[in-house]
């Protein structure tokens, strides 16, 4: 199974706009957060030769402008597209989906979106001090469970946990996406990592809100255009 990075922080090249924010195709169909900014994603999607009728579903992390700003322009070209999101997102936003004809899917548990594909369903972290709903990516392959997370605002560490709870005999494969560690101390960064291995993954891709010192365990690229086989 194919992920190909859509919008990111970074960037592989330059016809490949970078912005801040996240989204990442998955299995060639499945659109897993759209950025900051709608014209960039579009752009994007155009350069990467993904065709707007491929995205079958559109699935938002969770309720910040870094994930859905992007979504609003999508759903004005593809009315009628199911969008996934969580019980605890904002009315705001869930009245602005519905305003823009898309379908509104809010997934509370573990839900098969596509076929290997699974949302863990509603995970609350914390923001600010107030809680933060999100949902969580699990891909499972012959090669193992890959975990992609948007922000992972309950903790890069929970997130695996949560993984590892809903599907106990997997193995695990590849952890992506943002780990929220760019405001950690290296000090600290460095636990997260030691319990990371301990768990087993394969291979790291943590971007977005990652963090530089961060990035630099990741076993492999990944940046706006990345192509990742999970
Ligand atoms: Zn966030
Ligand atoms: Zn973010």
């Amino acid at each position: 199974m194919e992920a190909v990075m859509v919008y990111d922080n970074y960037t592989t090249n330059e016809k490949i706009i970078h912005g801040w924010g996240f989204s990442c195709l998955l299995d060639g169909h499945i659109l897993f957060d759209a950025g900051e900014d709608g014209e960039k994603l579009l752009e994007n999607l155009d350069s990467l030769n993904i065709d707007l009728e491929d995205i079958s579903k559109i699935v938002i992390s969770h309720d910040h402008w870094d994930h859905q700003g992007g979504l609003w322009a999508l759903l004005e070209k593809r009315p009628g597209i199911t969008v996934y999101s969580c019980p605890g997102f904002t009315q705001e936003f869930k009245d602005k989906v519905k305003d823009l004809n898309g379908n509104l899917i809010e997934l509370e548990n573990l839900t098969e979106i596509s076929t290997g594909i699974y949302s863990t369903g509603e995970v609350i972290g914390t923001y600010d001090g107030d809680p933060i709903s999100e949902q969580i990516l699990l891909c499972n392959t012959e090669k193992g469970m890959s975990v992609v997370t948007g922000c992972a605002h309950p903790g890069i560490i929970s997130v695996v946990d949560k993984a590892i709870d809903l599907f106990p005999d997997k193995s695990l494969n590849t952890l992506m996406g943002g780990f929220h560690l760019s405001k950690r101390s290296e000090k600290e960064v460095e636990d997260v990592y030691g319990k990371l291995k301990a768990y087993g993954f394969k291979n790291y891709g943590g971007t977005h809100c990652t963090g530089d010192f961060a990035k630099q365990f990741n076993t492999f690229e990944i940046a706006a255009g990345s192509r990742i086989e999970l």
